[in-house]
């Protein structure tokens, strides 16, 4: 069942119009360019600083609770990190210019084509997680970096490259933008295939081709499209709409890559290890984490890693083994696999909301802090900077995580189903797989 948004002619005006978008992403420029500034001269106090505190508390808490699950890639419609790059390689900020500028545009190479780089740079930053969340320098750091290394690759690469297959965040949000019940597809395939030119791909006067690189003509899941809007411009035959729909619509196609796979594995296993060492009571586990280039912290790191990469796919393989046993099957092991990782997408997802839910209502006060004295110099912009910290809903807290894992396993287990009717295998080892680390999320937060 999908109801379509753009048939309301001021929804598809607002969408198709340039400037509400440039407003929005003008004010996150802003606010992004604000942050690095604060985060290199303000205070090195992390709770004190608007850099780590809009960051890592604020954006998060909005990103996580609310933009990934019910928006699904609409932060990355409004995200300020690809846009000097894309002006510069468009030299136009609006409409295509009536020349376009000669640059590079390098076709990025065929074996990177897939979100392994993606998986490197997200866990290369959640290595040093501890440090980025709590020094408002380092964030600073990585905020330029992203914005630099976005410009560079739009004058290097074609389209938005650095989107598509470096961004640390964008492997996370696609994974999970395919719970979300909003989706841009075409209407009628049919039409695309007599379409000449095909404008929403190669572009033409009303707009750019799609930055993304994707097709929308064959577009089936929400992954990769990163909601720009420029086909709903440039499609000469009204045949672009966004529709609303059930969560999870996408899940009921099984994934077939391994590194999409792997990126579940990724997001799942971070999610439980961020719950141990931020919010567990093991303090030289915490010491470690944060101790950056000792030997305790290289323990860490192999530790995460072993955990990641090692621990829970081989367990989740032998569950997909013993599956497959069961049922008499010889479908490739490795297509199983992928397609029952689809069944930790729903349980990843909840485990960081139920994490963040933790983390976020723990901190929150220290947004107004930082708010009204954003670089801990003493300021009192809003009146609020002499605010205590406290924590807070912390009874609700714990009946809501529960909640939020319970419903993480319910769904799994219904899109374990799902794949297991679809590769004709038996789902019950894998609902048995995320049955265990529920318990163990469970005992990791309650
Ligand atoms: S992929 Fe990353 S850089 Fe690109 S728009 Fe999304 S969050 Fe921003
Ligand atoms: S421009 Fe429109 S009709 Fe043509 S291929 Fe693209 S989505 Fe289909
Ligand atoms: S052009 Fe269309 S398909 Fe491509 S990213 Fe933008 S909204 Fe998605």
């Amino acid at each position: 069942m999908r109801s379509e948004l753009t048939r309301f002619s001021v929804v598809k005006s607002l969408l198709k119009n340039r400037w509400p978008q440039l407003f929005g992403f003008i004010v996150m420029l802003a606010g992004f360019l604000y942050a690095i500034m604060t985060g290199f001269i303000g205070t090195p106090v992390g709770n004190n600083n608007f850099s780590t505190v809009f960051v890592w508390i604020a954006w998060w808490a909005i990103l996580i609770l609310v933009a990934v699950p019910f928006f699904g890639r609409g932060w990355c419609a409004v995200c300020p990190i690809p846009l000097p790059g894309e002006w510069i390689q468009r030299g136009a900020i609006l409409e295509p210019p009536s020349r376009k500028p000669r640059r590079f545009n390098l076709r990025w190479p065929n074996k990177l084509r897939n979100i392994w780089l993606q998986n490197l740079t997200f866990t290369l930053v959640a290595l040093f997680s501890t440090v980025i969340l709590t020094t408002p320098k380092v964030t600073a750091v990585v905020l330029a970096a992203m914005l630099f290394l976005a410009v560079g690759m739009s004058i290097v690469f074609e389209r938005r490259t650095f989107c598509r297959y470096l961004c640390p965040v964008s492997g996370f949000i696609g994974l999970y933008a395919q719970t979300a019940p909003v989706e841009l597809r075409v209407k009628d395939k049919q039409v695309c295939i007599t379409c000449k030119g095909k404008p929403c791909y190669n572009g033409s006067a009303a707009g750019y081709g799609c930055p993304w690189d994707v097709f929308p003509g064959g577009l089936t899941k929400n992954t990769y499209c990163g909601l720009c809007m420029e086909c709903l411009r440039t499609c000469p035959n009204d045949n672009i709409a966004i529709n609303l729909r059930p969560f999870a619509a996408d899940l009921g196609q099984p994934s077939r890559k391994l590194d999409e796979a792997f990126k579940a594995f990724i997001m799942l296993g971070a999610a439980m290890v961020y719950a141990g060492v931020l919010l567990g009571p093991w303090g030289e586990l915490k010491s470690a984490a944060y101790s950056v280039g000792t030997v305790a912290w290289f323990g860490y790191v192999m530790a995460f890693l072993a955990f990641i990469f090692g621990l829970l796919p081989a367990l989740f393989w032998l569950a997909v083994k013993l599956g497959q046993v069961l049922s008499k099957s010889n479908v490739p092991a490795r297509h199983v696999f992928a397609a029952f990782a689809t069944a930790l997408v729903p349980l990843g997802l909840m485990f960081w909301v139920a994490f963040s839910l933790s983390f976020v209502l723990t901190n929150a006060s220290y947004i107004f802090i930082a708010f009204s004295d954003p670089f801990g110099w003493g300021w009192n912009l809003f009146g609020t900077a002499a605010l205590t910290w406290q924590p807070y809903l912390t009874t609700a807290l714990v009946p809501l995580q529960t909640l939020v894992l319970v419903g993480g396993l319910l769904w799994s287990v219904r899109t374990a189903q799902k794949v297991g009717r679809e590769v004709k295998i038996q789902p019950v080892p894998v609902i048995v797989f995320s049955m265990l680390v529920t318990l163990v999320m469970l005992g990791l937060l309650l």
